[in-house]
């Protein structure tokens, strides 16, 4: 067996331990005869599992009383229609615009009320986030969204908008669990969970107890309300068991190796690394603004400047993410539609695997560049 290193954006790599035990629970889990695949929802032992993901997750987030924790399917990309048929009173809410899944949630809102763009980093290309200190929110606003870590850019907001007592929304996918929040700050939290913390297939929202009520935009499904999963505790119908167990193990992984505190400092030491080394590099150069940079994506494109034959730098590019490949460093290929190269370096990225991208990257650097 040889596992490489996984810079994936999502699904991404899992912590190694978790994906033993899962391996040694695969046919007979504690005992029970079958795996946590093959039993009912309904049963004792997978009751057992719900409860202590829950219970876990709290105690990572320090999650108050007050807020419910949803284990939902459909994607983040749901939540981006989810969040407007519940929250939507006045048929308008404010969005910042930092990246295509902002955009997304944006436009979809637009579906089902009236979306203002407050804020937009468009005009370069999203590589930072705006000042959102004083935004033109207005009083019949029903909440302000944004996308905290803007996966696909590489850009995180490091200071939480000024909602101006308005609820805040937030799609964390690519920055749940990575470093401790305040969760008496947000109305709503969601994150899609096959970025960096379990596998594809399930959403945790987070949300504030007074915002799930009946009182939903009118064609609302039953399966799309709040309130059904939140009475139901996640049991309204049969959900992805296989990733609430996968994603309680991970729970229990982080707690055991100092929660989200001690996250933070990994994945701050982890992200220096490589930041550190873009910016003393002739031949790489990162896209973000350096206040803007999230500790879980990071963007790099062959710097245009030393490489000035849009070709050459292309072909450049392409080669490093194949022999990159070749040495056991994946899924090194920038989005589609930003190019360049992006390595996703989320919680379960040992340092090692940061510190071998780097030293590829020297190696690549020498070879490459006369
Ligand atoms: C990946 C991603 C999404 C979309 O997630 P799905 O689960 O595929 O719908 C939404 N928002 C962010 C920030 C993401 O990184």
């Amino acid at each position: 067996m040889s596992r490489v290193y996984n810079f994936s954006a999502g699904p991404a790599v899992l912590p190694e331990e978790v994906l033993k035990e899962a391996a040694q629970d695969m046919l007979d889990y504690k005992g029970c005869g079958m795996s946590v695949m093959e039993m009912s929802h309904r049963s004792k032992m997978f009751d057992n599992i719900i409860k202590e993901a829950e219970a876990d997750l709290r105690k990572l987030m320090n999650i108050p009383d007050n807020y419910k924790v949803l284990f939902l399917q459909g994607g983040a990309s749901q939540q981006f229609a989810m969040v407007p048929m519940n929250l939507m009173k006045n048929k308008k809410a404010g969005f910042i615009v930092t990246g295509q899944w902002a955009k997304k949630a944006y436009q979809e809102a637009g579906i089902y009320g009236e979306a203002v763009q407050l804020a937009s980093s468009a005009d370069k290309t999203f590589s930072y986030i705006p000042d959102c200190s004083d935004l033109a929110i207005t009083d019949d606003m029903d909440y302000v969204y944004i996308c905290e870590n803007n996966t696909i850019y590489g850009t995180k907001f490091k200071t939480l908008p000024n909602t101006k007592g308005k609820i805040l929304v937030a799609d964390q996918s690519s920055c749940f669990l990575s470093e401790p929040v305040d969760v008496t700050k947000y109305g709503l939290i969601f994150a899609g969970v096959q970025k960096n913390v379990g596998p594809a297939g399930m959403v945790v929202a987070i949300v504030r107890e007074d915002l799930i009520t009946e009182d939903t935009l009118p064609f609302t499904p039953t399966m799309l309300k709040y309130k059904t999963h939140a009475d139901a505790e996640s049991l309204y119908n049969t959900p992805n068991c296989w990733c609430i167990y996968i994603c309680g193990l991970v729970f229990k992984y982080l707690l055991k190796n100092g929660g989200l505190e001690a996250m933070k400092k990994r994945n701050e030491e982890k992200a220096a690394i490589l930041y550190d080394y873009l910016d003393n590099s002739k031949l790489f150069i990162g896209t973000v603004e350096k206040n803007s940079r999230s500790l879980m994506n990071v963007p790099f494109i062959v710097n245009p400047a030393v490489i000035t034959d849009p070709e050459k730098k292309a072909e450049l590019e392409a080669k490093f993410v194949a022999e990159s490949k070749k040495a056991g460093l994946e899924n090194l290929k920038g989005h589609r539609t930003v190019g360049g190269m992006r390595a996703s370096i989320y919680n379960a990225m040992p340092k090692e695997g940061v510190i071998a991208l780097v030293e590829f990257m020297k190696k690549f650097e020498k070879e490459n560049l006369q």
